[in-house]
């Protein structure tokens, strides 16, 4: 069993960054955009800012109170979005209900929107059109699979997890590469049995610990996607690490798997905008 671990894709990426980064005119901006004092928002924000610091990016972080009306929110958003001087705009989301969240998405710069919440975006990625921007979290397994040379023509992958965010868009890049790809979810029927055929089988449904070695095909490779919290208060994914790397022939581990090159996507998406913004 191999263990993919994050650190190693990001260092490939990172080169592959600097290279890009040092034949640009300036420096790249990504604007962060939170709203409120949600912890999960403010590591993320943390993880990214501390990327873009590390690869020579700027990084503007904006943060409004929880309470912020709507028309102030949109007012304010709106003049980030039309700020020549940021090139990408990340926003932590969920937002608070009573702001118009899919009016943000609606209105965000398609050019800027280097997340893919833009309908614009979240279309070209079913069309499979790959000027617009992935999501950050789908483009990081992609980047895992890619480092890990593994071939998805023909073979069977199987996505566990339905969401906008990751497992949907997902299942259509795997596609894209010619996998033959079966999604499962909450109501899948025996579901150890339809995973258990998968020759690349990724989970996203955030449930610690769920998938075994019952779950996974000898020789399968097993990307995690879950970030959850286990009964001693521990960070693990959605497998049982120790019971499916019986069985995989690679796997990538909660902490230090997938998570960390989620935010390397998103400085890659952040220079591919400066670019196509300063062409
Ligand atoms: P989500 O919106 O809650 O979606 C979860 C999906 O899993 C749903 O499609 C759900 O099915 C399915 N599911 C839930 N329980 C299931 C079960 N027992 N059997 C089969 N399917 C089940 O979550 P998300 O935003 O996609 O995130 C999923 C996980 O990825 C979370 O742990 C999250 O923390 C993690 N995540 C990681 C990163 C990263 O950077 N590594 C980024 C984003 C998210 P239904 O559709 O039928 O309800």
């Amino acid at each position: 069993m191999e263990k993919l671990l994050g650190a190693d894709v990001v260092s490939a990426m990172t080169e592959k960054m600097r290279e890009q980064l040092t034949k640009m005119q300036a420096a790249p901006c990504l604007a962060t955009v939170r709203v409120g004092e949600k912890g999960d928002d403010i590591s993320y924000e943390r993880g990214a800012k501390k990327r873009m610091e590390k690869l020579g990016i700027e990084c503007k972080s904006y943060v409004f109170d929880a309470d912020i009306s709507n028309d102030d929110f949109m007012r304010e958003f709106s003049r980030i979005n039309e700020d020549e001087s940021v090139n990408g705009i990340l926003l932590l989301r969920p937002l608070p209900k009573h702001l118009d969240e899919k009016k943000i998405c609606e209105i965000i710069n398609p050019e800027k929107d280097v997340d893919c919440i833009s309908p614009v975006n979240i279309e070209k990625v079913f069309v499979g059109d790959e000027t617009g921007f992935l999501p950050c979290t789908a483009a990081a397994v992609m980047e895992c699979l890619s480092f890990a040379n593994v071939d998805l023509q023909g073979k069977n992958a199987v996505v566990v997890g339905r969401s906008l965010v990751v497992g949907k868009p997902l299942s259509m890049l795997l596609l894209n590469k010619n996998a033959t790809v079966t999604i499962c979810h909450s109501k899948t029927q025996d579901l150890a049995q339809v995973c258990s055929r998968a020759d690349v089988l990724i989970s996203c449904i955030g449930r610690a610990k769920m998938l075994t070695d019952a779950h996974v095909k000898s020789g399968a490779v097993v990307i995690d996607v879950g970030i959850n919290v286990d009964d001693d208060g521990k960070l693990c994914g959605d497998f049982d690490f120790e019971k499916a790397s019986e069985k995989a022939q690679i796997i990538t581990p909660v902490p230090g798997g997938v998570g960390s090159v989620t935010t390397a996507v998103l400085g890659l998406q952040v220079i591919r905008a400066a670019k196509m913004q300063w062409k």
